[in-house]
């Protein structure tokens, strides 16, 4: 790489407080030939807070595989490109790896100006052992994919971290219920903003607080499977699964709807194995 070509910043700028714009942000962001960011309005906002007047381009999600090639272009003709996403830190459940890939590829130098993240901000306030957590990003849309989803965490006996919009909060709470019982969980809702607003509690009463007034921009943490001491291991094939279920007091019909989850296999197949068992 020769000193005539850019480099590619990846900024992180605030989750909601414009408080926390820091003063490499500003520096990196003032200088930079071109910033690259989702939403060209709001990226605008943020920038006139900042008084810094500069050249924006979008780079979605939808055109950030087009766009890398564009940038990229962009740096080996020497520009410095900064990379914004609308809030938090890019590539993050954001837009930003393909652009950072590109640059990578091409040899171009990429350097972080770290900052604010939904995620490190909500475990900062958890007061939880993060040692190791897991982070799940947005759960799928649809529930008997989400509901796969979560059956795949339910043994993992760290903090579970997901992004959820407020509309999809409730089904997300009463799938976690479904599948994870009924845990104690955190809802961190609008962080460093003027309605912050924690909740903690048991899913279901996570669920009654929300029911109807989910709003605004939430990060839900769902602690991790304790497992009792003293407890057989639970099994992870079908026949001991179904006798493990037996032996912890589910009905027939939870244990097979659990482990058609667990397994993803046909319910219809796991009940006739249940049957089958159940009784011997
Ligand atoms: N890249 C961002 C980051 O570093 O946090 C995340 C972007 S993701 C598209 C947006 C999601 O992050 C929201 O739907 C919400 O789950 C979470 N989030 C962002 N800002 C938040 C805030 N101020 N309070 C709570 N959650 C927030």
């Amino acid at each position: 790489m020769t000193k005539e070509h850019g480099t590619l910043h990846v900024v992180a700028t605030p989750i909601g407080n414009l408080g926390d714009v820091s003063q490499r942000m500003r520096e990196t962001l003032a200088a930079a030939d071109v910033i690259a960011c989702e939403d060209t309005r709001h990226t605008r906002k943020l920038l006139s807070h900042m008084n810094i007047r500069a050249k924006l381009v979008s780079c979605r999600r939808e055109n950030e595989q087009e766009q890398a090639a564009t940038l990229v272009a962009r740096l080996l003709a020497g520009e410095d490109v900064a990379f914004v996403s609308d809030a938090g830190t890019p590539g993050l459940s954001d837009p930003g790896a393909a652009v950072v890939r590109a640059a990578r590829a091409a040899g171009l130098s990429v350097l972080p100006v770290a900052g604010p993240s939904a995620l490190a901000t909500a475990l900062s306030v958890a007061g939880l052992d993060s040692t190791s957590f897991y982070f799940g990003g947005f759960p799928a849309a649809k529930p008997s994919t989400r509901r796969k989803q979560f059956a795949a965490l339910k043994l993992l006996p760290c903090p579970l971290v997901f992004y959820e919009a407020p509309h999809r909060i409730e089904a997300a709470l009463e799938d976690c219920l479904e599948v994870f019982g009924d845990r104690p969980a955190q809802v961190f809702r609008e962080l460093t903003k003027l309605h912050e607003e924690h909740l903690s509690g048991l899913l279901s009463e996570l669920l009654a607080a929300l029911r109807g007034r989910a709003k605004g921009e939430m990060v839900l943490i769902v602690t991790g499977c304790e497992p009792a001491t003293g407890e057989k291991e639970k099994p992870d094939n079908l026949d001991e699964l179904i006798l493990w279920h037996r032996e912890q007091g589910s009905s027939l019909k939870d244990a097979a709807r659990q482990i058609a989850a667990d397994l993803d296999l046909p319910k219809s197949q796991v009940y006739q194995q249940a049957l089958k068992l159940w009784s011997a």
